[in-house]
């Protein structure tokens, strides 16, 4: 073994009072000696040097590593069963006495050493012995995080489960079903009589009529609906469908057949709203699909009723309809910022039903509020069916046909 490192260690050893254990001892030597742990290490500078292993403390650690035992791995096993949970992957991490982490690192600098700190062993030590149950360790998209605290003297252990995600296109056939459950107004979810104690605005929602079924088949603890946008309750969601990704928090079984699962939601639903393409996704995906593309857009259908008679002539004059100014609608005002967004209309068709009534067709940037375009909104929506039309209209029925893609 190389002379200087021998006596680099000698120097660590002696400085100690010989109470460095062996895993503090080589993890000092980490990228120096290749191709054993860092208590194989420790071991071997000692035999190199003919000092005995120390019978005190260890300096720097406490000797935190005896608490890495059989017992500890026995605990972690007991826990995962008593959840009943299923995996594949998992990351450690954990938590270490401040003073052992400030001692590591006031060495390292004493010493001038640039290695891995004593969590990382620790994370990984476990992490090596926890494979051998057949999982794998993974440090980005990992299902769940085995905690350990040290900073008591037997250490505790906590398993964090990571959300799933589910992704796909929702349909929504019948009005008055809004997109996410809607707490109730008076007692925000507590249950009162104003709500018939059910703590929520409508008895379902598009989101419960899914995360019902999921929650059962995952036994996860409850569910987050992430929407592309969202339509009004009184409005459809019909075409392809409206992209969405389902967030199941604290799953306890990950693995499931999604076209078995799909069948069976749209059972459950029984045709009041349809989920469709169901796949697993990332967490990122949750961001993405709200973010709209500046090529994004969205093709509705209208009906429209009018104060006056219309005529197909009439009608031609909304082919005019392109950028519309729209301050923030009266009835959003109160949780939306009151500005006024700029968004195009970028294909429109009408089929007149009756004198004072036309269906509209009408493809446009997302974000643009097609009640308030043909309304007016009180002059808030500028140019409108109304205004154009010279002739009050009101939208009596919505459905939205298509959502571009993502
Ligand atoms: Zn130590
Ligand atoms: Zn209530």
């Amino acid at each position: 073994m190389d002379e200087e490192l021998l006596k680099k260690a000698e120097e660590i050893i002696e400085y100690t009072d010989n109470t460095i254990c062996n895993h503090c001892l080589g993890r000092k030597f980490s990228n120096e000696i290749k191709g054993l742990t860092n208590k194989e290490r420790g071991e071997l500078i000692r035999k190199e040097l003919s000092i005995e292993n120390p019978n005190e403390k260890c300096f720097i650690c406490d000797n935190i590593f005896d608490k890495i035992n059989e017992d500890l791995y026995k605990r972690i096993n007991q826990k995962i069963q008593f959840i009943n949970l299923e995996f594949d992957n998992f990351l450690v991490g954990s938590k270490v006495p401040k003073e052992i982490l400030k001692k590591d690192e006031e060495f390292n600098e004493k010493f001038n050493i640039d290695t891995e700190n004593i969590k990382k062993e620790i994370n990984r030590t476990i992490g090596l012995e926890l494979e051998k149950i057949g999982k794998i360790v993974e440090f980005d998209h990992n299902e769940i995080v085995i905690e350990l605290n040290f900073k008591n003297n037997e250490p505790t252990v906590y398993i964090q489960i990571n959300p799933l995600f589910i992704e796909g296109t929702y349909n929504k056939y019948k009005r008055g079903i809004p997109q996410t459950k809607w707490p109730c107004r008076e007692c925000h979810g507590k249950g009162c009589e104003y709500c018939n104690y059910t703590g929520k605005m409508y008895p379902e929602s598009v989101e419960e009529l899914m995360s019902e079924v999921v929650l059962k088949e995952t036994q996860g603890r409850y569910c987050k609906f992430h929407g592309a946008g969202r339509e009004d309750i009184d409005v459809l969601m019909l075409g392809d469908g409206r992209p969405f990704v389902l967030e199941v928090i604290e799953p306890k079984i990950r693995k499931l057949d999604l076209n078995k699962l799909e069948k069976e939601i749209n059972e459950h639903a029984n045709g009041k709203t349809k989920y469709n393409h169901l796949k697993y996704c990332k967490r990122n995906r949750k961001s993405e699909i709200k973010v709209s593309s500046p090529d994004a857009y969205k093709v509705y259908e209208a009906i429209v009723n009018c104060e006056n008679e219309v005529t197909d002539k009439d009608l031609e004059i909304l082919q005019n309809l392109d950028l519309i100014k729209q301050r923030t609608p009266i009835r959003v005002a109160h949780r939306r910022a009151d500005k006024i967004r700029e968004k195009r209309v970028l294909g429109l068709s009408c089929e007149i039903i009756s004198p004072k009534q036309f269906k509209m067709k009408i493809k446009t940037e997302g974000g643009l509020y097609i009640k308030e375009l043909i309304s007016s909104d009180e002059g808030r929506s500028n140019p409108s069916v109304t205004g154009l039309l010279n002739n009050q209209c009101i939208c009596s029925q919505l459905d939205v046909i298509e959502v571009s893609k993502k």
